[in-house]
C-alpha cells in the first residue's frame, strides 16, 4: 500500500537565509543570493559536491532587516524548508551573485546550531514525512478526515474557475494526483498569498505530528531525561556559585522541567545550566611564589632578555608583598618570535597557576569578549568565560595576545569590553551577556602582548605597563637555538644527540641564509624541518636494525635459533645499504642543510641589487622588528613628475619631495646633471622612486637620507657602497635629524650582513643599548648633514670636485 520508502534528509543541513520569497515543501522557487555567507555556502556545498545529499540545503526565510547583513548571524527562525538545489547559475553583473533554483522537500526544525561561520550549519529534525512519489495513490488513513476535507474544498474552489483554460484544467488534474498531505503547501504556493502568510504556513507543524501520541520508547526517554534534570538540579544546589547565579539557575531549571524536550529552547537552557555548574566559581589554585625559584625558572627557560626578566621578577615580588593584583597590567611589546608568549607561560609556571592564551588578533566584535545574549540559537559566552571554563579555576594567568590587533566594528568596540575586564574596580562583577550574572575576575592575572603600541587603543594602553622586548642578535639566536630550540625539537621528534648533531656554524648558516627575522620563529621551524628529515633517516635505519628482535618475540622461544640465523644474514646485507652505521650521529653540515632546506634564500641579494646606480639601502622600523629596505630610483624623459610606488605612507612621500628639492638646489655643487646635461635635474625628466613591498607598510621620515643617496647615485651614475645602510630624517637645508628604532634597525643591518651604518649624529647615545659583539662587527658613521652622508655612502667619498678631476680619477 505504501508508495515507497520514506526519504530521510541529512541530520545536518547548511542553512541558506533568504530575503525574498518563502519556499514551501512541494514548490519550486528561484532565489538570488549575494551575501558573503550565502555565496560561501553555494560555493562549498553546491558547486563542489556531486552527491545528491550534498545538494540538500535548509532554506530559512530571514525576516530581519536585509540591509543589516553584517557578520553576525541574525536570529534564526526555528522551522524552515529543506530543499533540493536543482540549478545554480552564477553571474558577475551588476555584482557577483548566484541564482538558485530550489525545490522544497519537507519542513525541518533546528535542534542546535553547529557552526555560524562561514555559513551556518545546524543539526535538524525532519518534520514532514517525505515519500518517493512513485505511485500516486497513497494511503490516507493516517491523515484522517482533515486532509480529505481540505482536498474537497480545494476541488470546489478550482471548479469555480473556467475549466476551458488549460492551466486551470491542469491544476484540477494536479489536485487528484498529488498526495493529500502535500496539498496545503502546494496550494499555498499557487494562490496569491503574502510572504507573511506563507511564513505562517511554513511554521505550522504537520498534522500527523500534532495528532501523534508519544510511543513507549519516547516515554522512556523523557523519563531518563527527567532523571538528568534532577541530577543537574542537584549539581546546581551543591555548586559554589554566587547567590545571584544560584537564583537564576533555579529559576531556569524550573522552566526546564516544564518544557518539552523537542523545543530548541530546551537544549539552550540545558547548555546554559551545564556551563553554570561547570564554571570555577570558587575553585582556585594556591599561589606558590618564591622569588629565588622564580628567577631560576625564568633563567632556565629563557636565554638573554635580561631587562624583561628583571622587570617580571620585580612585578612578581611587589605582588607578593602587596598580596593583591591591583596595578598596571604587564604588556610585552616586540616583534614575533621573541618569546613574549613563552615568558607569559613561565610566569604562570612560577606561580603554580593555570595558563590560558586568548588570541585577540582580528577580534572586532564586543560579543567575542562579552558573549552573546541567550536569546538566539547558537549564542555563546565570550572568550573570558570560555577560558575560565577551559582552565577550571578562577585564578589563571590569561595572556591577551596581540592587543594591538583588536578591530572595531558595528558590533561594538571590543576594546571597551576589555577595559571592563581589566579594570580592578569593575572586574569583580564582570557580566558576560550569555551568563547574565556577574562573575568575579579579580583573581585572574592578565598579561598582554603586542607587536607595537601604536595601534593599542589609548584607554587600554593607559592601563598597561609596556615592556619592550627587542629582537635578538645572531649570537643570541645561536645560544637560544642550542640551549632551547634544538633540545626541544629533538624531544618532539624522538631523536637523541647521539643521532643528530647540528654544529653552531650550521645554525649560523640557517640564521643568516635561511631566515630574516627579529625573533626565532622561522629558525625554530627550520630546525623542525631538519629534525623531521633526520627522523625519517633514523627510522629507516632502525627498522632494518630491529627486524631480528621483532622476529624473535613474535615466534617465541622455540624457533629462536632458527630465526636468528635467518635474521643475521638479512641484517648483514642490510647494513651494506645503510648510509651510516646506526651508532654514528648524522651531522648536519651545509650540504645536508641544502639537501633538506633547499638552496639558501638570502644570499648575494645585497650586492646583486646594488650593482647599478640608483639603489641604496635604508633601514626601516616596523612592528615586526627592524628591516633593511632597498630604495630604487630610475629616470626617464618627461615633464618633471615624481612617481612613488611601493608600501609607503604620507610622511615618506614628503621625505621624497624634500630629498629631490635638496638635490636640485645642490646639483651644481655636486656636478649632477640630467640626461641632457642640465643642472635642473627635473628638466624634461621624470623620476620614479620605488620602495619594494615588505609585509608591512612603512612610514616615517627616516628614509630621507636613503632617498637622497639613491638619487645622488642615479644622477651621478656612481654605485652606492654595497656594505652600507643608512637612516635619518632630512631638512630642506640638508641637515640630518635623529630618528627612532635605532636598535632594531642596527640589528636588521647586522642580520643582513652589512658592515657600515650611517646614523644621525644625535642618535649616537642609542648605540649604548646595542650588544658589544654586534657593535664590534659594525662601523658607525655619525652624520649631521647630508654632505657627510654622501661622503660615507660612496667609495672615495662624494665630495665636491670639478668634473675634470672626477673624469681623471676614473681613468
Ligand atoms: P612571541 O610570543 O614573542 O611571538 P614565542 O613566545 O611564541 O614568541 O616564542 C617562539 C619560540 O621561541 C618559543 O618556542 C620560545 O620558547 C622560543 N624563544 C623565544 N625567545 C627565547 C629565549 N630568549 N630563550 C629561549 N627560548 C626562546
Amino acid at each position: 500500500m505504501a508508495s515507497g520508502s520514506a526519504i530521510q534528509i541529512p541530520s545536518r543541513l547548511p542553512l541558506l537565509l533568504t530575503h525574498e520569497g518563502v519556499l514551501l515543501p512541494g514548490s519550486t522557487m528561484r532565489t538570488s543570493v549575494d551575501s558573503p555567507r550565502n555565496m560561501q555556502l553555494v560555493r562549498s556545498r553546491l558547486l563542489k559536491g556531486t552527491s545528491l545529499r550534498s545538494t540538500i540545503i535548509g532554506v530559512l526565510p530571514n525576516t530581519s532587516d536585509p540591509t543589516s547583513d553584517c557578520d553576525d548571524l541574525p536570529s534564526l527562525r526555528r522551522i524552515g524548508t529543506a530543499a533540493l538545489a536543482v540549478q545554480v547559475v552564477g553571474s558577475n553583473w551588476p555584482k557577483p551573485h548566484y541564482t538558485l533554483l530550489v525545490t522544497g522537500l519537507c519542513r525541518f526544525q533546528i535542534l542546535q546550531l553547529l557552526k555560524e561561520k562561514p555559513y551556518p550549519v545546524a543539526e535538524v529534525e525532519q518534520l514532514d514525512r517525505l515519500e518517493q512519489f512513485t505511485n500516486q495513490h497513497k494511503s490516507e488513513e493516517e491523515l484522517g478526515e482533515l486532509s480529505e476535507q481540505f482536498y474537497k474544498y480545494a476541488v470546489q474552489l478550482v471548479e469555480m474557475l473556467d475549466m476551458s483554460v488549460p492551466a486551470v484544467a491542469k491544476l484540477r488534474r494536479l489536485l487528484d494526483n498529488l498526495p493529500r498531505e502535500a496539498l496545503p503547501d502546494i496550494l499555498t504556493s499557487i494562490i496569491r498569498t503574502s510572504n507573511q502568510e506563507k511564513l505562517q504556513v511554513v511554521a505550522i507543524r504537520p498534522i500527523r505530528r500534532i495528532n501523534h501520541i508519544p510511543s513507549a520508547t519516547e516515554d522512556e526517554e523523557e523519563e531518563e531525561d527527567h532523571d538528568d534534570v534532577v541530577m543537574l538540579e542537584k549539581k546546581i544546589r551543591t555548586s559554589s556559585m554566587s547567590e545571584q547565579a544560584l537564583k537564576v539557575c533555579l529559576k531556569e531549571i524550573k522552566r526546564l522541567k516544564k518544557m518539552p524536550q523537542s523545543m530548541p529552547e530546551y537544549a539552550l537552557t540545558r547548555n546554559y545550566l551545564e556551563l553554570m555548574v561547570e564554571l570555577p566559581w570558587n575553585k582556585s589554585t594556591k599561589d606558590r611564589l618564591e622569588i629565588r625559584a622564580a628567577r631560576i625558572l625564568l633563567d632556565n627557560d629563557h636565554y638573554a632578555m635580561e631587562k624583561l626578566k628583571k622587570r617580571v621578577l620585580e612585578y612578581l615580588a611587589v605582588r607578593q608583598l602587596k598580596n593583591n593584583l591591583k596595578g598596571p597590567i604587564l604588556c610585552f611589546v616586540g616583534p614575533p618570535g621573541v618569546g613574549k608568549t613563552s615568558v607569559g607561560r613561565s610566569i604562570a609556571k612560577t606561580l603554580g597557576r593555570e595558563f590560558h592564551r586568548i588570541a585577540l588578533g582580528g577580534v572586532c566584535d564586543q560579543s567575542d569578549i562579552r558573549g552573546h545574549r541567550r536569546t538566539y540559537v547558537g549564542s555563546m559566552p565570550g572568550r573570558i568565560i570560555n577560558g575560565l571554563k577551559t582552565v577550571g579555576v578562577n585564578n589563571p594567568v590569561f595572556l591577551l595576545d596581540e592587543v594591538d590587533k583588536l578591530g572595531k566594528s558595528l558590533q561594538g568596540d571590543p576594546a571597551a569590553a576589555l577595559l571592563e575586564v581589566l579594570d580592578p574596580e569593575q572586574n569583580h562583577s564582570f557580566t558576560d551577556h550569555y551568563l547574565n550574572v556577574a562573575f568575579d575576575l579579580s583573581q585572574v592575572l592578565f598579561i598582554a602582548t603586542a607587536n607595537t603600541t601604536a595601534t593599542i587603543p589609548p584607554a587600554l594602553l593607559d592601563r598597561m605597563e609596556v615592556i619592550q622586548v627587542p629582537g635578538y642578535t645572531q649570537e643570541e639566536k645561536i645560544e637560544i637555538a642550542h640551549r632551547h630550540l634544538i633540545p626541544k625539537q629533538l624531544e618532539q621528534h624522538g631523536l637523541t644527540p647521539q643521532q643528530i648533531q647540528i654544529p653552531q656554524v650550521t645554525t649560523l648558516d640557517i640564521i643568516t641564509r635561511y631566515t630574516r627575522e627579529a625573533g626565532v620563529r622561522s629558525l625554530d621551524r627550520k630546525l623542525g624541518a631538519i629534525c623531521r628529515a633526520v627522523a625519517v633517516k633514523v627510522a629507516e635505519g632502525q627498522h632494518k636494525e630491529t627486524k631480528p628482535d621483532r622476529a624473535e618475540v613474535a615466534e617465541g622461544e622455540d624457533c629462536k635459533e632458527h630465526i636468528t640465523e635467518d635474521a643475521k644474514t638479512e641484517s648483514i646485507s642490510d647494513t651494506a645499504d645503510l648510509a651510516l652505521p646506526p651508532e654514528m650521529p648524522i651531522l648536519i653540515d651545509f650540504h645536508a642543510l641544502k639537501d633538506i632546506l633547499g638552496p639558501p634564500m638570502y644570499e648575494m641579494e645585497v650586492s646583486e641589487r646594488l650593482s647599478q646606480p640608483g639603489v641604496a639601502i635604508g633601514l626601516a622600523w616596523t612592528p615586526l622588528g627592524g628591516e633593511i629596505m632597498f630604495v630604487e630610483a630610475s629616470r626617464m624623459d618627461g615633464e618633471g613628475q615624481l612617481t612613488l610606488t611601493g608600501q609607503l605612507g604620507d610622511v615618506m612621500k614628503e621625505s621624497a619631495h624634500l630629498a629631490i628639492s635638496w638635490l636640485r638646489s645642490n646639483a651644481k655643487r655636486y656636478q649632477l646633471t640630467n640626461a641632457s646635461g642640465s643642472f635642473d635635474l627635473l628638466d624634461n625628466t621624470d623620476i620614479h622612486l620605488h620602495f619594494p613591498a615588505g609585509a608591512v607598510t612603512k612610514d616615517g621620515p627616516s628614509a630621507g637620507v636613503t632617498i637622497v643617496t639613491c638619487l645622488a647615485s642615479l644622477f651621478s651614475g656612481r654605485l652606492v657602497c654595497s656594505d652600507v645602510a643608512m637612516t635619518g630624517e632630512i631638512t630642506l637645508r640638508g641637515l640630518v635629524l635623529p630618528v627612532g628604532g635605532i636598535k632594531d634597525k642596527v640589528l636588521a643591518a647586522h642580520r643582513a650582513g652589512l658592515k657600515r651604518i650611517i646614523i644621525p649624529q644625535r642618535n649616537e647615545k642609542d648605540l649604548e643599548e646595542i650588544a658589544v659583539n654586534v657593535r664590534q662587527d659594525l662601523t658607525f658613521v655619525m652624520a649631521s648633514c647630508l654632505d657627510e652622508v654622501l661622503n660615507a655612502a660612496f667609495d672615495g667619498g662624494f665630495s665636491v670636485k670639478p668634473i675634470v678631476e672626477r673624469l681623471n680619477s676614473k681613468l
